[in-house]
């Protein structure tokens, strides 16, 4: 059995041509599948029984199920999903305003061992494919209680970029007019600073937003705290971003979550100020560490949260302050998963 959500518009009329049907069945399809919320073939009511059945025998729409499901008093909402293969994967849907937020895993684990995020303490597993990241989509869109999914962002569990092509598939099918529909300005790659990725990205004739995890403005800290930066390092990512914003004329937001004792202190700011500076169209967006007891990370006082934001607001920079939302359900990245096999 395979995907169908591994199809894209012109595969799936290709796939119906070669059954001897008219290739319009297959924006029925799509239409049924990205936008009604069938989960079952036979739930396609337009299409001719026999193609109903042609379909089921060769594909699924729904790849995972849920194993869990938290709501924080925020409205912050959890979902654990099992794969097929039993991985386990998370996706959180976060309401505002005018907007709810569907937060996407792109992998199984991670291998980048950031310090204080639990997705990595279990280590790397596999890529997702596109069809199970449209699958985190696809329920959340279907699932969602007096509001509608309006962005996406790739933020959970995994490396985006880590894991290109079946990221930008399912990037284009959230976008598309056939599929979710959701405009690529609302959809934003959040990336730990995989330099080849961002390369990569500023290629494509994409307009989705760049969010890149900072968390620290020395090597030193960030070598420490984010691995990849041995890698990747500050130096070459901010040349990097130089490159990105040039060729794009796009901000990134560099996300930088605030933690007591490690990296929220006035020579912190100096140093997260003079690091981007020179920076055209960056923004800085504040997060006070969600906690996590097993890592002993907590977030430091409001006023301190507040001095250092003022500090780069002095220095020029656009700086906006993110409260951290659905702590009561752990929904920081990885913290379900991680309960969940401790159960
Ligand atoms: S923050 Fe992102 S890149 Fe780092 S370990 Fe967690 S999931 Fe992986």
């Amino acid at each position: 059995m395979r995907d169908i959500k591994e199809l894209s518009l012109k595969e799936l009329e290709d796939k119906i041509l070669s059954w001897g049907k008219p290739k319009y069945h297959a924006g029925q399809i799509f239409n049924w599948v990205y936008q009604k919320g069938a989960f079952e073939f036979s739930d396609i009511s337009n299409l001719p029984v026999a193609l109903r059945k042609s379909l089921a025998d060769e594909f699924y729409i729904l790849g995972l199920h849920l194993a869990d499901f938290r709501k924080s008093v925020d409205g912050t909402a959890k979902f654990l999903f099992q794969l097929r293969d039993n991985n386990l994967v998370e996706a959180v849907s976060i309401p505002a305003a005018k907007r709810t937020t569907g937060c996407i895993s792109s992998q199984a684990g991670c291998k980048f061992a950031c310090e204080f995020c639990a997705s990595g303490l279990k280590g790397f597993k596999r890529n997702l494919t596109c069809g199970e990241m449209l699958d985190e989509v696809l329920y959340l869109k279907n699932n969602l209680q007096d509001t509608q999914l309006t962005h996406v962002v790739f933020m959970g569990t995994g490396e985006p970029l880590d894991n290109y092509e079946n990221l930008l598939k399912a990037v284009r099918v959230i976008n598309s007019a056939d599929a979710f529909n959701i405009g690529a300005r609302r959809i934003t790659i959040s990336t730990c600073g995989v330099i080849p990725g961002i390369k990569k990205l500023q290629e494509e004739d994409l307009q989705v937003e760049l969010s890149i995890s900072l968390h620290a403005a020395d090597d030193k800290l960030r070598s420490r705290i984010m691995p990849v930066n041995r890698k990747y390092p500050l130096g070459d990512l901010i040349k990097c971003c130089q490159e990105y914003i040039h060729k794009t004329n796009r901000q990134i937001t560099f996300e930088y979550i605030l933690a007591k004792g490690l990296n929220s202190d006035s020579s912190s700011a100096q140093k997260l100020a003079a690091l981007l500076k020179g920076l055209r169209l960056a923004k800085v967006n504040l997060i006070p560490a969600n906690p996590i007891p097993k890592l002993k990370v907590i977030a430091p006082s409001d006023p301190e949260v507040a001095a250092f934001k003022e500090y780069l607001f002095k220095a020029g920079l656009n700086v906006t302050l993110r409260r951290p939302r659905g702590q009561d359900i752990d929904a920081a990245c990885g913290q379900l998963k991680l309960k969940y096999e401790q159960i």
